[in-house]
Formats: C-alpha cells, structure tokens, sequence
C-alpha cells in the first residue's frame, strides 16, 4: 500500500484547481449502552462456544444433537427473544425471529448470524492454546472455535434483543433476527428466510450480516478504522474441455488436446475482465482521505480526477486489483495418462469471482468469446453458482445507521470505510428482497486476528463485547423506531 501512495503523489496540477467532495464517514449515532459487563458476556460466549455446531455439507444431520441442544440453550439464555419473537424453524436448523412492528406498512430490518462453526482440522488440535470447543475465558480474550465467526456476533445481538425487551422495546418497524445453520456449506437456511419475506411480498429495508469488521490497526492509516462491507463476490467455476484426434503419440495431429486446452486456458487468461474504479472505491478513497498526510491525502480526496492513477496503482496488488474487476484463476488440469498415447481430451477447470458488474451469464458469453477460434474447445459453467449482488448505497439513512452507529462505537476520528469483499456471506441470498445490503461485526480486532478466523486459536477480546451489545441496541433501536 506504501507504494500505493507514492503512485498517487505524481498525479497532474489539475487538482489544484478541484474541489473535494465530502469526506464518506457519516454523522456518530448516539450510543446506547446497555449494563452488561464484559465477565458475563464473556461467560455467555463461553458457553455457546462449547457446543460443537459443525455443518457438514455432505451429511447435514451429523451434528443434529448439537444444534438441538444448542437451540435449547438459546431458548434458555434469552428468554424473552424466545418468549416475544416467535422462534421459527427453517429446514430443521436455521432460527427465524420476528417482532411484529406497530406500522406494518414499514419494511422490515434483518439480522443474521449463522449458528454452525467450520470444523477444526484434523491434526491441529494441538497447535491451538486452549482446546477449540472448551470456551475458555483467559488472558482477555474468549477462546474458541466461532469466536469471531460468527457466535461473537450471534451471543451480542441476542444479548441487545434481550436486554431492549427487557425495557419495554416496541418498534414501529418490523425486526427479524435470522440464525442460518448452514452458512459454511452453502447457506440453505438463509436462501430458505429470503424465500419466505419474498412469498410474503415483502422487502427488507435493510440486512445486517458479517463480513467487515473494526479493526485497531488498519494498514493503509496505521490506525483504527471500521470497514462495512457494501458488496461481495460472485462465484463461477467453468470447465474448459478440448478434445482433438487420439492414437499413438509417434503420429501425433498438429493440435493435440493437451495443445488445444493449453491455447485455450492461455486466450482466457490473456483477456482479462473489465477493472474499473467504480463504487464504492470512490467512497473507500474519501473516507480514508482525512487520515493521509500530505499529497496523497490531497488525491485521495479526488478520486474522480485521479481515477486513471488511482486505477492503476490498485491493479499493481493482488488484493486490490480483485476488488475491482472479476479474476480468473485455473485450479484443475487434466488429460492423458499414458506417455506415449494422446488423450482424446483435456481438462481444466477456471474458478472466477464475478465482480458485482459482471452475471455469470456475461462472464461466461465472455469466457466463450475468447475461445470461439479454437475448433474443439468447450466452456461449461461447473458447480454451483452464485451471482454477486449490487453494491449497496453509501447514502441515505440505512447507511446512516449502521455506518453511523459504526463511528460511535469506535475511537474518536476512525474512518469509516465502505469495502467489497472477496467472500462470501449469508446476506447474499437476500439481494432479490433488499437493496441495502451492509456486512459489519462491530469487534475490534487486530489485523493479524483475521488468519485465526477458521485457522487455529480463534478468538475475541472480552473487553470487544459490550461494544458490540451497544452497536445492536443502537443499530435496532435507532432503526425500529424510523417511521
Ligand atoms: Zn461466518
């Protein structure tokens, strides 16, 4: 990122002359704490972390007795949740929760945290500190598999619920709260909510799902700064099969398959998508732009005049340049398996990750295109696909909630800054029935903490905890009571 800034810190006298448009960060939300402590969030954590709720793809009922058990201890732990928002479940797993507005003609708001944890590999159990399914609460943190994904997130929103219906909470708008037990194999549960809001002709007016976080040092400041994310990937796997004459290797055609495929995967991956600086990089810029010194600061400032710049110095990194433009990534090669016999046929399969501007439809007329020369080369989209939603508004008052409770929760002066992210969430199976669309867990963490989500001595600061009940109770309140 340094030598993205020095880039930038060339650009043209122009700007001299331009004005700036306002910095992205919105206006702080005025909190609204509740008296948890952090010991008793710590233990309530603690206690969710111990049931062992993994999602098997292949053979979704293997951890049934966990997930029963661990849906009796919700019902139990928040009562009044359970008592006031008619717990529903959804293909024998996933936890609906609705409290019914005063003005039904309001849209509803949705939260969503999954309840399953990936598994802890085989043979790393001992590279952890403190055993992954113990939940032990030692030298500040929570430890524990689902720490930060996602129970952290699911234990604290309860916790708001709980603690506003305990004070007479009664909003004019719709809350839904919905604990997808899928999420890590594929998200069912999530799919199945949004079916249901669009059975019932009903809209979100927004969801709130993971994705961004808070983090204490963010690398492009050096400082705090919270990161919501407005837009995800989507995913698209192709096969590209080239097939061509067999027979003994002595003889061989002057296009053999392996030959065939090589120039295909080649003319593929020579014609890259579109990369262009569109929202919400635009805002990422602003918003971060208070936080440079100098220069840089003066141009971030200015993305629109500095575009081509600024373009150019994201598609220098990996990391930056896939957020702007779908990639193309060859994972599988095949073919032949004699060395002296030509196989009739090769193989490779190409995993993309559609840019929010491009449908897997386009992305594999795309693909098509640049192999329509070769006579004998196939492109077949391969598994399961998921198109990535439209970027949500870093405008309006959606965006001025959770991003402004979002500035509230964290220290003085962070930025707050919009993102894309390279994964995927739950949220996603909601883009026919929402717009706004926003992915934040308001934790604060440190960088490094991100390698321990699904890796080993996953865990949360205890003192992150009642943060993050106050970001939902305000998150909630502020929303449930917006006519
Ligand atoms: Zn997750």
């Amino acid at each position: 990122m340094k030598q993205y800034l020095a880039g930038i810190i060339g650009s043209g006298l122009l700007a001299l002359t331009a004005c700036s448009q306002p910095p992205a960060t919105p206006e702080a939300i005025e909190p609204n704490p509740s008296s948890f402590s952090a010991d008793a969030l710590a233990r309530t954590l603690s206690e969710a972390i111990r049931f062992e709720t993994i999602a098997e793809a292949d053979n979704p009922q293997a951890s049934r007795a966990e997930f029963d058990a661990f849906r009796a201890w919700l019902a139990a732990s928040f009562p009044l949740v359970h008592a006031q928002m008619n717990p529903q479940d959804i293909l024998h797993g996933s936890l609906w929760y609705t409290l019914e507005g005063a003005n039904p003609a309001l849209d509803p708001i949705v939260i969503l945290a999954h309840q399953d944890v990936v598994p802890v590999e085989p043979g790393t159990q001992d590279q952890w500190d403190y055993p992954p399914f113990a939940g032990t609460i030692a030298d500040g943190y929570v430890w524990g598999r689902g720490a930060l994904d996602m129970k952290g997130f699911l234990v604290t929103v309860l916790a708001a619920m709980e603690t506003l219906l305990e004070e007479g909470f009664a909003p004019e708008r719709t809350i839904h709260i919905g604990l997808g037990h899928d999420e890590e194999v594929g998200g069912t549960g999530a799919q199945a909510m949004a079916a249901q809001l669009e059975a019932q002709g009903r809209r979100a007016w927004f969801v709130l799902d993971e994705g961004g976080s808070s983090f204490d040092n963010f690398p492009i400041t050096g400082g705090p700064a919270g990161l919501i994310g407005v837009g995800e990937k989507g995913f698209l796997s192709v096969e590209v099969t080239a097939r061509a004459r067999g027979g003994h290797s002595s003889t061989p055609p002057p296009e053999t398959a392996i030959g065939l495929l090589s120039r295909a995967v080649n003319a593929i991956v020579d014609n890259p998508f579109e990369h262009s600086i569109d929202h919400p990089i635009p805002d990422m810029m602003r918003a971060l732009a208070p936080e440079m010194d100098g220069m840089a600061g003066f141009v971030m400032a200015r993305p629109g005049l500095f575009g081509s710049t600024l373009r150019g110095q994201l598609m220098e990194d990996d990391a930056t340049r896939a957020t702007i433009g779908t990639t193309i990534a060859p994972t599988i090669i095949s073919g032949g398996s004699v060395d002296n016999v030509l196989p009739q046929e090769a193989r490779a399969i190409i995993n993309l990750r559609l840019h929010p501007r491009d449908s897997s439809a386009s992305a594999l007329a795309h693909l098509r295109a640049n192999v329509a020369h070769l006579d004998g080369v196939t492109v077949e989209p391969a598994g399961s696909i998921s198109e990535a939603p439209a970027i949500s508004p870093t405008n309006g008052r959606a965006w001025e909630i959770i991003a402004g409770a979002a500035v509230s929760h964290l220290p003085e002066g962070a930025p707050v800054v919009p993102n894309l992210l390279a994964g995927a969430t739950d949220s996603r199976a909601f883009k026919n029935v929402a717009d706004h669309i926003y992915r934040y867990v308001p934790m604060r963490m440190e960088m490094e903490d991100l390698s321990r989500i699904h890796g080993d001595d996953e865990r949360i600061r205890t003192d992150a905890l009642p943060g993050m009940v106050s970001y939902f109770r305000t998150v909630i309140s502020e929303a449930g009571m917006e006519g």
